[in-house]
C-alpha cells in the first residue's frame, strides 16, 4: 500500500511508567516505520524532549511524580509544534477535556491496536499538512509565487534585529517596472499578469539563491532583502537585476537599493530604498 506520509521522518517519544506497555507501543509503531524511543517516567521524557528532535509525544497519563497532564503542558511549552497523543486507562482522576486543554491533539484508550494509533497519527499529520499549506498561502503572492508584502515586513523586521544583534550588513532592493500601465493598456491585463510572473522569475534568477529573498510588494513593485550584503554587494545584485530585465525583454525595471545603518527602523530603511528607486527612475 502506498503511504501518504514518510513515517521515517517522524520521531516519536513514548512514555509509560509500565515499561512493558511502553515497549509494546514502541514495537507497534517502529514496526510501522516510525522512529521511536521510549522512557518510563515524565522526568525522563522531559529530559529527552529537551535534547532530541521529537515530532510526537505519546504519553501515558497516570504516572507517579510527574503525571501525563503536567508532562503534556511542559512539553507544549518546550516545543509548541510537538504533536501529542495521550494514552489513557480506566482511571477517572481527569476528564478527556483536561487532556485536550493541556495541549494534546488526541487521546487513545488502552489497550489499543496498532491500526488505531496509526490512524490517529495519520489524522494529526493531515492536520499538520493543512496548517502548513494555509501558513504558506498566507505569506505567498499567488500571481508570482514570491512572498507577499505582509511577509516582507515581518522578514525585514527579523533581519534588522539580526543585523543589529550580529553586526552583519543588510541591504534592501526596491524595484518597479517602467511604464507598466502602458504595457497593460497595450497588451491587456492577462499579458500584464504574465509579465509580472516573468518579472518575478527574472528577479529570482538575478539574486543569490538561498541567501536573498524576493517579495512582490504590490502592483508592479518588488522587493528583495539581501542578508549579509553591504553597499558593494547590493550594487552588484542591483545591476544584475537591471541587466536581467534588459535581457528578458518586454519591460525594463528601475531599481533602488539601500544599506542598513544602526539608527534606522523598518520604515526609515524602506523609505531610503524608495528614495533611491525614485532617483533611479529619473
Ligand atoms: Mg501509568
Amino acid at each position: 500500500m502506498e503511504r501518504e506520509f514518510d513515517y521515517n521522518k517522524e520521531n516519536l517519544l513514548i512514555v509509560d511508567d509500565e515499561i512493558e506497555t511502553g515497549n509494546v507501543v514502541k514495537d507497534m509503531l517502529s514496526n510501522r516505520g516510525f522512529k521511536t524511543d521510549s522512557v518510563s517516567s515524565g522526568e525522563n521524557a522531559l529530559h529527552e524532549l529537551r535534547n532530541g528532535r521529537y515530532t510526537f509525544l505519546i504519553s501515558d497519563i497516570n504516572m507517579p511524580e510527574l503525571n501525563g497532564i503536567e508532562l503534556i503542558k511542559m512539553a507544549k511549552k518546550e516545543n509548541p509544534d510537538i504533536n501529542i497523543i495521550a494514552m489513557t486507562g480506566y482511571e477517572k482522576d481527569y476528564t478527556y477535556m483536561d487532556i485536550i486543554n493541556a495541549g494534546a491533539n488526541d487521546f487513545i484508550v488502552k489497550p489499543f491496536k496498532g491500526d488505531e494509533i496509526e490512524a490517529k497519527i495519520n489524522r494529526i499529520l493531515i492536520e499538520r499538512r493543512i496548517r502548513d499549506e494555509l501558513e504558506r498561502a498566507s505569506i505567498t503572492d499567488s500571481l508570482t509565487g514570491l512572498f507577499n508584502q505582509r511577509h516582507f515586513y515581518n522578514r525585514l523586521k527579523e533581519e534588522i534585529d539580526r543585523a543589529n544583534r550580529q553586526n552583519h550588513p543588510l541591504s534592501l532592493i526596491l524595484l518597479d517596472l517602467d511604464k507598466f500601465k502602458d504595457y497593460n493598456d497595450q497588451h491587456g491585463h492577462l499579458a500584464g499578469d504574465k509579465m509580472l510572473d516573468k518579472s518575478g522569475k527574472i528577479i529570482l534568477s538575478s539574486i543569490r539563491e538561498n541567501v536573498d529573498t524576493a517579495f512582490r510588494y504590490g502592483g508592479d513593485e518588488f522587493a528583495v532583502i539581501l542578508v549579509e550584503a553591504d553597499n558593494a554587494i547590493a550594487r552588484k545584485i542591483r545591476e544584475r537585476v537591471e541587466w536581467g530585465f534588459q535581457q528578458g525583454g518586454g519591460v525594463t525595471a528601475s531599481v533602488g537599493s539601500a544599506t542598513y545603518s544602526k539608527e534606522m527602523d523598518v520604515k526609515d530603511f524602506v523609505v531610503l530604498a524608495d528614495k533611491n528607486l525614485y532617483k533611479a527612475k529619473k
